[in-house]
């Protein structure tokens, strides 16, 4: 009886059909076509010497031995591919409606290895250098100022990076983006306090530009990014002494009326170490935590956010006091007993993309919850 052993063709191989010849080698008994809706073509069958021929009705037996193998073997394919399936969509749909963490960590990479850039610093020139090119496309506008500082007069300049949308009204996301001038030899490049903030400003850019590309405009209210220079002490914390960028620009929009506008004051600060715990900053609008809660549950994140509480001076603070709806997202736990905090240690191995993912997600998340309010 002739007995096919292997079909050297097809693709993919057919493993189950093993060599069983009693001696060796095996001969190519010529091409089969099988028919069907989809026909292809078996070249190379082989069988075993002194089976030259395949009688007619063995021919047809085994053609149905091979379209049954071949049946099988495509199952085996499917199924695996149904396996891939079923073990990777859960996890790939939504990854693909993620904020994209890893690109706003590279911002801050890019940024941070500016170095320092405390003001009035060759590396505060550069990074205000970075950001114009960032957003040279944009409607960008620099708020230049002097800040009377415990040194005297020192140029500062803030970013306003305006994303117009169809309702009336603005939502502003802030950070500040300098390192401190009184850690000015300790070569502090403020990954965290200033650098991931900066990078997570620079990702969500991204993603409303090509919101805009494909609508004209953003769904729901203005988003303005802006980029505060001055937020630590140049010499020691006071109110007199902090906050520079913040103050200048909430006084100069009180005068000139855009405080009204501001349906919202969101502030990212020392949101990218690996151990995210987001504080419930106490002078910050309760509805906006609210919202900002809401938000961190749809994605499951409940755990890093507001599971402490307590007040923070930063630059929310300024528009607090003008009675704008703002939020302090900070997290001031940074490293073992808070020792990477101002230190050298603030560098980029301490931040990651998962919690500008995290921070991205809930972001964008509360500013649509804010859209339909
Ligand atoms: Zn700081």
């Amino acid at each position: 009886m002739t007995r096919i052993v292997r079909i050297t063709h097809p693709h993919p191989p057919l493993p189950f059909y093993v060599p069983q010849c009693a001696t060796e080698p095996m001969r190519t008994l010529g091409e089969v076509v099988l028919e069907g809706r989809n026909p292809f073509i078996l070249s190379n069958i082989e069988a075993c010497p002194g089976e030259d021929s395949i009688p007619q009705s063995q021919n047809s037996a085994a053609l149905r031995a091979v379209k049954g193998s071949i049946f099988r073997v495509y199952a085996h394919f499917f199924a695996a591919f149904a396996a891939v399936i079923v073990l990777f969509f859960p996890l790939n749909l939504p990854a693909q409606t993620h904020f994209n963490g890893a690109k706003a960590l590279e911002y801050a990479r890019q940024f941070v290895a500016i170095g320092p850039r405390w003001p009035t610093s060759q590396g505060h020139t550069q990074a205000e250098a970075f950001l114009r090119g960032q957003f040279k496309h944009d409607q960008l506008e620099e708020d230049t100022f002097t800040a009377n500082t415990p040194i005297g007069p020192v140029a500062m300049r803030n970013f306003i990076v305006r994303f117009p949308g169809k309702k009336d009204g603005v939502i502003v996301l802030g950070t500040h983006y300098e390192t401190n001038y009184w850690l000015r030899n300790i070569n502090f490049v403020g990954a965290n306090d200033g650098g991931s903030t900066t990078g997570l400003l620079l990702a969500i850019a991204d993603q409303l530009r090509t919101e805009i590309a494909r609508n004209k405009a953003l769904e729901g209210y203005s988003i303005w990014l802006v980029f505060f220079d001055g937020e630590e002490a140049i010499q020691s914390w006071s109110a007199s002494d902090s906050t520079y960028g913040s103050r200048h620009l909430a006084a100069k929009w009180g005068r000139d009326g855009t405080l009204g506008r501001i349906k919202a004051f969101i502030l990212a600060d020392m949101i990218g170490d690996k151990d995210l715990d987001i504080q419930r900053e106490t002078r910050s609008s309760d509805w906006l935590v609210s919202l900002m809660t809401q938000a961190a549950k749809k994605f499951g994140y409940d755990r890093f956010f507001f599971q402490t509480e307590g007040p923070v001076e930063d630059d929310h603070m300024a528009f607090v006091q003008r009675g704008v709806p703002s939020i302090d997202v900070i997290d001031l736990d940074y490293g073992p007993n808070n020792s990477y905090h101002h230190t050298a240690q603030d560098t980029m191995d301490k931040i990651t993309a998962r919690s500008l993912t995290i921070d991205g997600d809930v972001f964008l998340e509360t500013i649509r919850l804010i859209d339909l309010r």
